[in-house]
């Protein structure tokens, strides 16, 4: 069983930073407005993602590390309709057989938090704001050829502060940090209000100011807002100029439905929509938001749940593609 379990968690953890996106998810899952995440040596040594969610009650707790034990769906017909980040219940159990993992959480109703240290089993009081931290230490003591595949602490930190910064863009309603050996390397401010989440407008603002806050300054200047629906797909956003165009290909940001997505239709439509204005090897910035019917959408494809496959590709593909020519058409204001 725990080799069972150790090669399920090849598929969900490859990298400390594949760590860090799934414990940020579950931080969102469970309505943080504040994540802290510290490393130590890349996140190889430690991970620790601190939450102010609703936290998990101590009988949860245990529950929470075993397999397939997900509090977010209930039912098959919850699975083709899936809201939450996660939902697979796979990704604390993943972690926990190949770390030492511990969790630490503390729910509104309660005096005082409980601390649950993975290995031993032993569940104890502890001090603790609401909210949940959960530590993993020593990612892949157990499985040294995997451990061997990682880079050097500096590769694998970017690779875990590239994890946070693809959840902070589509989040700005929610502060980042992140620490690596004791100092701070990104902060992103909450730059919405959750009262306001449901405003397009401020929405929009705020959305604005946090790829600023994560793209650098110029990227305002040196985009448009995107903003267009076509049959069932919502596509908003913002569009880099063609001047703002890198030699980087890693400014290309596609979410669907809230989720960072790695999909081919979505980076080649946005492609063919700079097709015109973009020459050489130029590589365009851009932070593109999908929201299309959960129903017509399967995120359950890939363990990592980073690969989307569309009910009607052509129709996602369309309306991206005229979403972009459309913001780029618009002068600038
Ligand atoms: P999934 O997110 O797919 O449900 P996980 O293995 O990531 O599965 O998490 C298992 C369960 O643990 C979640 O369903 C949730 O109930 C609980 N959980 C994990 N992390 C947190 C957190 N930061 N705050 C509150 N609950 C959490
Ligand atoms: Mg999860």
């Amino acid at each position: 069983d725990e080799l069972i379990s150790q090669i399920a968690a090849g598929e969900v953890v490859e990298r400390p930073a594949s760590a860090v996106r799934e414990l940020v998810d579950n931080a969102l899952d469970a309505g943080a407005t504040q994540i802290t995440v510290r490393l130590l040596a890349g996140g190889v040594r430690l991970i620790a993602v601190e939450d102010d969610g609703v936290g998990i009650p101590p009988e949860e707790l245990p529950v929470a590390l075993r397999r397939h034990a997900t509090s977010k769906i209930t039912n098959l017909h919850d699975l083709e309709a899936v809201s939450t980040m996660g939902f697979r219940g796979e990704a604390l159990a993943a972690i926990a057989s190949v770390s030492e993992t511990a969790l630490l959480s503390r729910t509104q109703d309660q005096a005082n938090g409980f601390l649950l240290d993975a290995r031993s089993g032993e569940l104890r009081p502890a001090a603790r704001s609401r909210g949940t931290t959960v530590e993993v230490k020593e990612l892949f003591f157990s499985t040294p050829a995997r451990r061997k595949f990682l880079k050097t602490d500096a590769t694998e930190l970017a690779h875990c502060v590239e994890a946070v910064r693809r959840h902070a863009l589509a989040r700005p309603d929610v502060g980042f940090a992140i620490w690596h050996e004791g100092k701070l390397v990104e902060q992103w401010r909450a730059t919405l209000d959750r009262a306001d989440i449901d405003n397009a407008d401020k929405h929009q603002e705020a959305l604005g100011r946090r790829l600023a806050d994560v793209l650098g300054a110029d990227f305002i200047e040196e985009s448009v807002a995107v903003q267009f629906k076509l049959g069932n797909a919502t596509v908003s956003g913002r569009a880099g100029l063609p001047d703002a165009a890198r030699s980087r290909a890693d400014q290309q940001f596609c979410y669907v439905n809230g989720r960072f997505v790695r999909d081919k239709v979505l980076t080649h439509a946005a492609r063919s929509a700079y097709e015109d204005v973009l020459h050489g090897q130029k590589q365009p910035v851009y932070a593109l938001f999908v929201e299309i019917d959960p129903l017509r959408v399967d995120v359950n494809v890939h363990p990592t749940k980073i690969e989307v496959r569309f009910r009607d590709s052509r129709e996602v593909h369309q309306a991206v593609r005229h979403a972009v020519e459309n913001a780029l058409a618009v002068p600038r204001a």
